[in-house]
């Protein structure tokens, strides 16, 4: 995995130092040397990660952290921040500013490298959900303004820890005290099973236990489905640096060094639980985004559009397979007098009902589309014409063999629907195939109505 990395260091020794370490791994590196250079770098060429000097003058590095956090177009952006080993306070200072790591400076190679790594996998998950999110923009979808990568907001979330000691636990929720619900598993080959049994916002493994294999809990969270996406955080002895590049390479998020110091675990579960929180909104709101585009409000079915889209593929697939798909063109008949004799609202209820009758009358392969106001599309992979006459029969008496109940002191009111089949040609397009159906249904109609109809 290669990724553009922007340097940031006042002193040319230093920015020289890292870039020829990092090149030598295959990153692409760009340098800044000072505050302003490395914000109007980044506006322009966007890195996937950012090693930034804490000590400059001018601007210093906290400063320069903040501004990219604090912009909707870079907050994305992970910031490891170069601290002088002898200032630990710098370490908090830093990730209080939004930072998402620190080094020290001599900056050891094993471990940035992983660290470098681990952040970047992160940022291509995060970086993925960006661009879907502006598809869903482009397509013209109702979006929520940028989602920020809040840096100020209060930090609530449900953390676990795996360790033996239960007086460590003790220490850990001492120093958690008010950014979450703790619950504690100790230790046991089958920590990773309990841990998959709930929803949690970050997993914290101690990697020194006697009985229990820290590692291999970590490998089977990151393989079991309901915790792939949940941030894990090490526990690991100081000097112990091979086992902490195998538990990062192994894809786990950040790590503290034992014995630990109280301000920086802190700062560290909550930079995990913020970047928790934003993974999820994102997700959060491509699904809301992705339901309003493709679905119909008034009877959940999907929408004309995603019809369309989606026929274009499927057409594909069968054409390229050789096999039939058919569709039916449905329209309600003479639903203007529903409307007319019962009020709009009635209308919408028969409506409803409708769609979910023929949600019930066709297979899970099948897809239902409202098409237009009182006209619905069931689009039917793999059937031949004979077949699909036939569910549309069955759909047919569906509907006119049981009046609809909406609640109207008249009693159920009977509906009746025609219906139109085509079956796809080779070479058709979508639109021929809807327009042939679509003639069907119109010869349904002059037939009499309550009828299906084979296009010629
Ligand atoms: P036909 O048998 O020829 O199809 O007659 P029809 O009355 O069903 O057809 P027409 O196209 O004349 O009228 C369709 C009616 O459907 C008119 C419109 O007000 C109504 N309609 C369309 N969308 C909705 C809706 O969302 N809710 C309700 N209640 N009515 C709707
Ligand atoms: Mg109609
Ligand atoms: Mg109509």
């Amino acid at each position: 995995m290669t990724a553009r990395v922007l340097v940031v260091d006042d002193v040319p020794p230093n920015v020289k130092l890292l870039e020829a370490k990092l090149t030598s791994e295959y990153f692409d590196v760009l340098t800044a040397y000072s505050g302003p250079e490395a914000l109007d770098i980044i506006s322009r060429e966007h890195p996937d990660i950012i090693l930034l000097d804490v000590m400059m003058p001018g601007m210093d590095g906290f400063e320069v952290c903040k501004r990219i956090k604090a912009d909707p177009t870079t907050a994305h952006i992970p910031v490891v921040m170069v601290t002088a080993l002898d200032q630990p306070s710098d370490r908090v200072a830093g990730l209080e500013a939004g930072a998402d790591d620190f080094l020290t400076k001599p900056v050891q190679d094993l471990a940035m490298f992983a660290r470098v790594r681990s952040l970047v996998r992160l940022k291509v998950m995060m970086d993925e959900l960006r661009n879907r999110k502006t598809t869903g923009a482009s397509l013209g979808w109702d979006e929520e303004e940028g989602v920020a990568f809040d840096v100020t907001a209060p930090i609530d979330g449900s953390i676990l820890i795996v360790d033996e000691q239960e007086r460590v636990f003790e220490r850990i929720a001492k120093a958690l005290e008010g950014v979450g619900q703790l619950e504690f598993i100790p230790g046991g080959d089958d920590a990773a099973e309990k841990a998959r049994e709930k929803n949690f916002d970050l997993i914290i493994v101690s990697l020194t236990m006697r009985d229990t294999d820290g590692l291999r809990v970590c490998s089977k969270l990151r393989s079991f489905e309901e915790t792939r996406h949940v941030p894990i955080l090490v526990m690991v002895d100081d000097g112990n640096t091979k086992l902490l590049v195998r538990a990062l390479e192994m894809g786990v998020n950040d790590y503290v060094v034992r014995p630990v110091d109280k301000l920086e675990f802190l700062a560290r579960v909550k930079t995990q639980l913020k970047r928790k929180r934003y993974a999820d909104k994102l997700w959060e709101n491509f699904h809301l985004s992705m339901q309003l585009a493709t679905t119909d409000a008034v009877t959940g079915l999907y929408n004309r559009h995603y019809l369309t889209s989606h026929l274009d593929t499927r057409m594909q697939t069968a054409q390229s397979q050789g096999k039939a798909l058919s569709v039916l063109m449905m329209d309600i008949d003479h639903f203007k007098h529903v409307n007319d004799t019962y009020g709009h609202a009635a209308g919408d209820l028969v409506l409803k009902e409708f769609a979910s009758r023929i949600g019930r009358n066709i297979r899970g392969v099948d897809l239902a589309a409202r098409y237009g106001g009182e006209e619905f599309v069931v689009m039917m992979p793999e059937t031949p014409t004979d077949w699909a006459t036939m569910i549309g029969d069955r759909l047919r008496q569906e509907m006119s063999d049981n009046p609809f109940d909406v609640g109207l002191a008249e009693g159920p009111i009977t509906v009746t629907v025609s219906i139109g089949v085509a079956t796809s040609k080779d070479g058709q397009t979508p639109g021929q195939l809807i327009n042939e159906a679509d003639k069907a249904l119109y010869e349904a109609k002059a037939g009499g109505r309550n009828k299906v109809v084979i296009a010629s």
